[in-house]
């Protein structure tokens, strides 16, 4: 929209805008059913967001999400008095139009959107946690659910209240949606759609991920709101990541998506799957419609995004990485973060930069991470008892260490050799651990930048096996089945991926696709 005159540095200008929108049937995020069914998203004529280099101001994407700047929000919405809505912010006032309209009046603070619902099939439910009041609207034939979604509502304020800080707004509002309204997030309103029918086992935890995801969106794209247009990884990814976090810390690292007649999926496994079962083509953060397809998008700025925070989280320790995260949202909660500013903040708290290699591969080029044990050789020494070993030149590539320093004269010792190899491309610390016949084991790091690298170590027993990240640290690594090697030949255990997994899987991605 172009302004009859320009607004200088430090005026203000009031604008009035009258608009018409028509409602799709729904068909996305938005639209109405049936004409008792409406859920009013992305309605308006939004303003762009002021930078450094002028307005971003994106034109809509059907395969991304929004930007937009904060503000105070004064809605009037008339509808039919059978009609029961729910909208961002809080209702301040209801009158009484005719016999048959009303118009309900709603009020929001330091938000940047506003959506609502309305329709006269909705059960209402309100419950309360600190100073806010949790209202849930079921569509009929789904009240059963209630307090599934009041569970998880509460257990995700709880956590992110810990974690990150308090949950500042006065109303939670989770509304059921009809079509594919799915999951999605707006400010003090989020959808949690039904895809699943009347039934739904307990141990399919499919209602408590999509309330704990859209809930974790109040912080991340809410008040901390990065562009979700040009680096959805930053909302999406901390956001998955925290729910995968939330559901661990709710009913344990094991089976905490999925626990249902032995079959037992975690919300971490399930993105790791993501990850496995989608070729590289695009790094994490690009501009969302530039990714080769929507599924591009949701492996690399969900599922990646989780494996990178989770190896993060991991590598630094879960009280450092926390302070990390609580630090980021004290720092730009009700502002618009960029990735450098996320990355400033980690480096700050974890007093490294040492990974900023790292971090920029992740964030700017496709590709993977995959360490793996490729070889082990042990043999015994042959050499004269009082050659000194460990002055032996070592070419580039190959390490020595000793552990047989203090072996009398006459106690046989062996060599082990172990060969690393980087397969991905992404460049990561490694750390070996090798463990001998004697019980005895010995850590060895490697920086993983070359593509290959060659440890050697004698040591009075024999080498039982050598392992990389043996406690899974690095949830990036794409491939764990290679990380390890056996010097005997062991029974390869049972692979994981049976094809009941696979049917489990595909209808899990299947749900998955549907989460904003
Ligand atoms: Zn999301």
């Amino acid at each position: 929209m172009q302004l009859p005159k320009p607004v200088w540095p430090g005026e203000s200008i009031k604008l009035q805008v009258a608009f018409r929108t028509k409602l799709p049937r729904i068909f996305a995020r938005t639209g109405w059913e049936k004409n008792d069914f409406f859920f009013v998203g992305q309605w308006f004529p939004k303003l762009g967001v002021l930078e450094e280099n002028g307005w971003n101001c994106h034109q809509f994407h059907r395969s991304s999400e929004f930007y937009s700047d904060f503000g105070v929000y004064n809605v009037r919405i008339t509808v039919p008095k059978r009609f029961i809505v729910g909208a961002t912010g809080q209702r301040v006032a209801e009158e009484s139009l005719s016999d048959t309209a009303k118009v309900l009046t709603y009020h929001a603070e330091d938000v940047h959107d506003f959506a609502w619902t309305a329709s006269p099939e909705y059960v209402v439910f309100v419950d309360s946690l600190y100073n806010t009041r949790i209202r849930l609207l079921l569509l009929k034939g789904h009240e059963h659910f209630a307090r599934r979604h009041f569970d998880a509502a509460r257990t995700a304020m709880r956590y992110y209240h810990d974690w990150y800080g308090p949950y500042p707004y006065p109303v939670l509002t989770i509304v059921d949606t009809k079509g594919r309204a799915g999951g999605m997030e707006y400010p003090t309103l989020i959808t949690a759609g039904f895809l699943f029918g009347p039934y739904l086992p307990e141990g399919l935890r499919f209602i408590e991920n999509v309330v704990i995801h859209e809930f974790g969106h109040q912080y991340w794209y809410g008040m901390v709101a990065n562009n979700e247009f040009e680096e959805a990884w930053l909302d999406e990814g901390l956001n998955t990541y925290s729910e995968t976090r939330t559901l661990a810390r709710w009913h344990g690292p094991v089976g905490n998506l999925v626990d249902l007649l032995g079959v037992k999926l975690s919300d971490l496994e399930l993105q790791r799957m993501q990850v496995q079962s989608f070729p590289p083509y695009d790094p994490m953060k690009r501009f969302a419609w530039k990714f080769v397809s929507n599924r591009s998008y949701s492996r690399n700025v969900y599922s990646k995004a989780v494996l990178f925070l989770t190896t993060l989280e991991r590598w630094f320790g879960e009280k450092r990485w926390l302070g990390v995260m609580r630090t980021y949202f004290e720092r730009w909660k009700f502002k618009h973060p960029h990735s450098r500013d996320f990355l400033a903040v980690v480096n700050e708290v974890t007093g490294t930069d040492s990974l900023n290699h790292f971090y920029s591969q992740v964030l700017n080029e496709p590709g993977y991470l995959d360490y793996a044990v490729d070889k082990v050789t042990v043999w015994k020494d042959h050499r004269p008892v009082g050659v000194d070993f460990d002055s032996t030149a070592s070419d580039s590539g190959e390490a020595e260490a000793s552990q047989a320093d203090s072996a009398s004269a006459d106690s046989t010792v062996y060599w082990a050799e172990v060969l690393l190899h980087r397969l991905g491309n992404f460049q990561f610390p490694v750390r070996l651990l090798l463990r001998f016949e004697d019980g005895d084991s010995l850590w060895l790091n490697w920086d993983g930048v070359e593509t290959w690298r060659k440890f050697r170590v004698k040591h009075p027993a024999r080498l039982d096996y050598a392992v990389i990240d043996p406690d899974k640290r690095v949830q990036m690594d794409l491939d764990f089945l290679n990380n390890s090697k056996t010097v005997e030949p062991r029974k390869r255990g049972v692979r994981k991926l049976t094809l009941r997994w696979l049917f489990w899987v595909q209808s899990l991605l299947h749900m998955a696709s549907f989460i904003s």
